[in-house]
């Protein structure tokens, strides 16, 4: 049965009003499972009005009490983490031990944004002249609001709302349209946690309602993550309305083999890497290098048979190594790309095309692919797939696998495998990307540190999560303040006087 979905305002669910709706689809059988209202610019209007009358007393709730409701918040996802794991497997695609992962991966976010009361204490500098000491505090912005993309539909949404509610902040989220059913948990859950209304708010959509967010002047700050084509345009119509904007784009992350790596431990990691969550994850390994023509052919060879031995099922198989992409357009895409590496003449080693799951041939399933011999010229390796395409690019040396990241238009995350500390020390200073990893193969920092990438990858002010999310969320407001040495003196006189 199809369900009709809904928004969320005032700390209920709000049903559409626009008679527009978009699809929601399962990924594994390519049903469409709900309906999703498209909100109209007044419809979000509506939803900044309550938010902005909320926010005042919120911000001024003290932060120690603003925490214990994330904690709260963070009991009650704990409470429903299958049935939202299914939720989220059931219209991303992923597996569930991978929608967990997305969930566990926000949790992080949630559990550092408890630490508020002692993130958001300012400076103090005390007699910076005659009487006058000068301090900082962090005050929040207002009502601000998240932007996300499909592949992670739990995490990024709380790695934007924890840090913007902790820190006093109304927040207004605009998810996916692909998978926007966990957003919506994650709103009731909000709720129970004690969240006052309007403080988390889900308005459902497409540009229209994108706009209307980003045109509104009473939002005062847009975190996006998404494809680069479109943070950029709406990154400049941000800078154009004078709002404060951080974008995070698409990728393009390389995985340096050296020689004296351990290549089954290498090709281990590039099979997860690669493949995992069927490729739709922005710090997947897409390009792998191996140095020197020795290394390039033995890890071929393993990446190989692994690859073979992989199982691509619907998302609920406990047996799935990956599940279906997330729709038709996306599949349509990654069977293109390999159409286009064929052409360009890299050798496909390992063709997923044409892949049928028995019992659910209408999903958007694909199974792996491996291309060896891509050159820098190439399409397959300057775009981004995002899909299960893994492409191996033979470097001579270390000089030139450092070049290609570097040299790269995406600098999302990258990694090097290898045993000598001298070479990973070099690597990690010298390479122009913003996530390394040594050893590791997808190196996403933990929540106490901050994400995000370099050059087409991210863009704007500030990364996310970590202090940074932060001093996104918050304004800086500097006192310096003037006491009288007039009554120091008098007081010192006296207290002589007395003794
Ligand atoms: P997308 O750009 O299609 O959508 C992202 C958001 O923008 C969605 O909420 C969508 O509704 C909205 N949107 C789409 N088209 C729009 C338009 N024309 N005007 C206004 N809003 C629009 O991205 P996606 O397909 O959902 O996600 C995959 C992309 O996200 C990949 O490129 C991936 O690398 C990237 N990503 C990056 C990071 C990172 O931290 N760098 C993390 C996750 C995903």
């Amino acid at each position: 049965m199809t369900r009709t979905l809904t928004h969320y305002r005032s700390g209920a669910p709000l049903e559409g009003t626009s008679g527009r709706f978009a699809d929601v689809y399962n990924p594994s059988t390519g049903e469409v499972q709900a309906k999703l209202p498209m909100a109209t610019a007044q419809e979000v209007a509506a939803v900044i009005d309550d938010a902005q009358r909320a926010q005042p007393a919120w911000a001024a709730t003290s932060p120690a009490k603003r925490a214990r409701i994330l904690g709260k918040f963070l009991e009650l996802v704990e409470r429903d983490m299958a049935e939202i794991a299914r939720l989220l497997s059931s219209e991303h695609g992923k597996t569930l031990p991978d929608a967990e992962g997305d969930i566990r991966r926000g949790l992080d976010v949630i559990e550092f944004a408890m630490g508020a009361p002692h993130l958001l204490k300012g400076e103090f500098s005390d007699s910076v002249g005659a009487g006058i000491d000068t301090y900082s505090m962090r005050q929040p912005l207002g009502v601000v609001a998240g932007i996300t993309p499909f592949n992670f539909p739990a995490m990024i949404p709380l790695w934007k709302c924890g840090p913007a509610i902790a820190a006093g902040n109304a927040f207004v989220l605009k998810p996916s349209e692909r998978d926007p059913s966990v957003p919506l948990k994650l709103a009731e859950l909000w709720t129970e946690a004690g969240l006052p209304d309007g403080i988390f708010n889900v308005v459902n959509g497409d540009k229209e309602a994108v706009d209307a967010i980003i045109d509104d002047p009473r939002i005062k700050a847009v975190g996006f993550v998404g494809s680069t084509p479109i943070a950029q345009a709406i990154y400049e119509r941000c800078a154009h309305n004078g709002k404060r904007a951080q974008y995070f784009g698409g990728a393009k992350n390389h995985m340096i083999v050296m020689p004296d790596a351990n290549l089954d431990q290498v090709a281990d990691a590039l099979i997860g890497a690669a493949y995992g969550s069927a490729g739709e994850r922005c710090m997947a390994i897409s390009v792998a290098v191996p140095v020197g023509e020795e290394t390039a052919d033995a890890l071929v060879e393993k990446l190989t048979e692994r690859t073979r031995g992989l199982k691509v099922s619907h998302s609920f198989d406990d047996d799935a190594d990956y599940g279906p992409l997330v729709g038709q357009d996306a599949l349509d895409r990654v069977t293109t790309y390999i159409g286009i590496g064929v052409e360009e003449g890299a050798d496909l080693v390992v063709d997923g095309r044409g892949l049928s799951v028995d019992g659910h041939e209408g999903g958007y399933f694909i199974g792996p692919s491996l291309f060896d011999r891509v050159t820098r010229d190439m399409r397959i390796y300057r775009e981004e797939i995002f899909g299960p395409v893994l492409c191996v690019v033979r470097a001579a040396d270390y000089q030139e696998a450092l070049a290609l990241p570097t040299d790269h238009e995406y600098g999302n995350g990258v990694s090097i495998f290898t045993q000598d500390g001298d070479a990973a020390r070099d690597f990690a200073s010298r390479v122009d990307v913003g996530m390394v990893g040594i050893n590791v193969p997808i190196p996403v920092p933990i929540g106490f540190y901050t994400f995000g990438g370099w050059k087409a990858s991210g863009f704007g002010d500030l990364n996310q999560h970590g202090p940074d999310a932060f001093r996104f969320y918050t304004k800086t407001k500097t006192v310096t303040s003037r006491w009288s040495m007039a009554n120091k003196t008098v007081t010192s006189s006296a207290q002589n006087a007395r003794s």
